[in-house]
């Protein structure tokens, strides 16, 4: 892993974070700036850049926990929605170079507008 990963440290403890899940290949934990109430980052334990560098089994366990935890998190804070994404790669805005899918929540009233407009 490259030493100065944020993402790699928060696995290995060295940075604490607010855990949301946490099994043998991913880790999810609340988002230091976030969005809205309850935003959440899913990561793979492994440090991969970017999704096309993800192993196909390390992406199928990403995905899976978003699935699961994307309704679990609108329900913890009472969201009627949320968006649920990944800047993949520097140019998309990518700031942590550590594969990791947001999912924020939404509320009626919030604007609706799309991810784009409200991470600025
Ligand atoms: P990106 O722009 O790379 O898709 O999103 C990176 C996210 O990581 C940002 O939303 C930022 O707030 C979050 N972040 C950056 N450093 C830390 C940290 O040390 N701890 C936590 N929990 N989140 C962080």
């Amino acid at each position: 892993m490259p030493e100065d990963c944020i993402f790699c440290q928060i696995v290995d403890g060295e940075i604490p974070s607010r855990s949301v899940y946490e099994d043998d290949q991913v880790m999810a934990f609340l988002d230091a700036n976030p969005l809205a109430p309850g935003h959440t980052l899913v990561i793979p334990k492994e440090h991969h850049e970017t999704l096309g560098d993800l192993p196909e089994d390390a992406g199928s366990r990403v995905f899976e926990t978003l699935h699961r935890l994307a309704p679990e998190i609108e329900a913890a804070v009472d969201a009627d929605a949320s968006n649920v994404a990944f800047n993949n790669g520097e140019a998309a805005g990518q700031e942590v170079p550590h594969v990791h899918g947001h999912v924020i929540p939404r509320f009626e009233g919030d604007g609706g507008a799309p991810i784009h407009a409200i991470a600025g």
